[in-house]
């Protein structure tokens, strides 16, 4: 749970792994090469479903299958190595039974389990997920990680007729407009920048907020060295009213992807529940990464790996450093590194179990995360020496990060993810090692 730079004290509900219906494990994916043309058009299609259920419970119901626009993403990078976030979906070849394209990501849902209002209510939240354009029949697997041990664990099957007629055609008649084009989107980041509570008559706003995100992505290290294969493109889409809806105090907004404080009753976790919404505007550009810009001068925002970030875009100082540290959490899934001083349970980050983060670790699985990187004679776990400076700084494994004090070690003394200020070299390593994967 990639939140905001807010201390959200949630009562954790600590979830369980049993469910009603029989999960089954994850089967390694067995890597075929994959030759994008033999498998996709250059379109992209979207699956449109609703995640529900309660604190121990998840299901899927399908809503509808859309043809959206051009696939933004790799035409070579198909399967997702990273093994990041609470979510990844498969496409398979039905014919072959070939796994042809695999991402991950995390949700609001996944959050929302963790909430007190899960362990008594079950609710839906409607999601979707986008991938190229199968050109013959397919089937369409979720899977998500057993709340206590991680393992991934099938969830949900689904069968699908690319001759189905009830499939719909994409219609997006918003303006794109072009922020920052690095290259070729093949070979790109491809990010879209979204309004939320602009009215007709604050275009000039929105983009002016749009400009100032760019610029402050770019004026962070490893961002500024891939300026050439980033692209940002805003999609241009009014509200009916100005400003974001605030239910704590009263205040609600009819905006158009329906963003709102108070997102779990935490005041300023400003999110929007209302995703497909998010994509149908998204769907005017081409692109892998969304990010939502509110009308607001309060500061709130939040970050979820490849679902979307969201900021504030009023004058709430500091913004560009927490656009910044948001798209760490909704690009790669980066996780905070600051503590929350007393916390030392945490159902997101249980002991004996490795966290998913590039930039944490409890030492269960710690090859292959920043283990390389750490000098010889560096002692692990890292002391910080008092009084040093930035200079001075190994890299190393210092306690402390993803909300606890104790039990859970970072990479560097500082970071973006942790007090916002650079990201710090193991963040950097990951990043762009992430981009490599992406742009490839
Ligand atoms: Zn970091």
């Amino acid at each position: 749970m990639r939140r905001l730079f807010l201390i959200l004290a949630m009562a954790a509900a600590i979830t369980s792994c049993s469910t009603t219906r029989k999960a089954e494990s994850a089967e390694a994916i067995v890597q075929h090469d994959v030759n994008y043309s033999d498998y996709f058009t250059d379109k992209t299609m979207r699956y449109d479903f609703h995640h529900a259920g309660n604190s121990v419970n998840e299901f899927y119901y399908f809503d509808k299958l859309i043809r959206e626009g051009e696939w933004a993403g790799s035409l070579i990078s198909l399967i997702n190595p990273f093994d990041y976030g609470e979510q990844h979906f498969r496409i398979i070849d039905a014919a072959s039974g070939n796994v042809i394209y695999k991402n991950n990501y995390c949700t609001l849902f996944n959050e929302w389990q963790t909430t007190p209002e899960a362990a008594v209510t079950a609710r839906a939240f409607p999601e979707s997920v986008i991938f190229p354009e199968p050109k013959n029949d397919f089937i369409i697997e979720f899977y998500a990680r057993n709340k206590q041990s991680k393992v991934w664990e099938k969830k949900e099957s689904h069968k699908i007729s690319v001759n189905d007629y009830n499939i719909y055609p994409g219609h997006s008649s918003y303006e794109n407009i072009e922020i920052h084009i690095g290259g070729d989107i093949a070979h790109s980041l491809d990010i879209v920048l979204l309004p939320d509570g602009f009215t007709a008559t604050e275009r000039e706003k929105f983009v002016a907020a749009c400009k100032m995100w760019s610029d402050a992505l770019f004026s962070y290290a490893p961002f500024t060295q891939n300026k050439h294969r980033i692209n940002v493109r805003a999609v241009w889409a009014p509200s009916q009213e100005s400003g974001i809806s605030k239910p704590g105090t009263g205040e609600w907004k009819n905006t158009l992807l329906g963003s709102r404080f108070f997102t779990f009753n935490s005041e300023r976790y400003q999110m929007t529940e209302e995703f497909q919404k998010v994509r149908d505007v998204a769907a005017a550009a081409p692109y892998e990464s969304i990010f939502i810009l509110t009308n607001t001068d309060k500061y709130g925002g939040g970050g979820i790996y490849n679902f979307y970030g969201l900021g504030s875009a009023g004058k709430t100082g500091r913004t560009g450093e927490v656009y910044v540290h948001e798209f760490g959490h909704s690009l790669m899934g980066l996780g905070d590194e600051y503590i929350e001083i007393g916390n030392t349970v945490s159902a997101l980050y249980p002991e004996g179990v490795e966290p998913w983060e590039a930039n944490l670790t409890r030492f269960v699985d710690f090859n292959g995360k920043w283990e390389k990187m750490i000098a010889e004679d560096t002692p692990v776990p890292t002391p910080r020496i008092e009084g040093s400076t930035e200079k001075e700084w190994k890299i190393g494994a210092y306690e402390g990060g993803g909300y606890l004090e104790k039990g859970v070690f970072r990479g560097w003394p500082e970071c973006m993810m942790k007090a916002l200020t650079d990201f710090c070299p193991v963040c950097q390593d990951a990043i762009t090692r992430y981009l490599d994967y992406i742009c490839k």
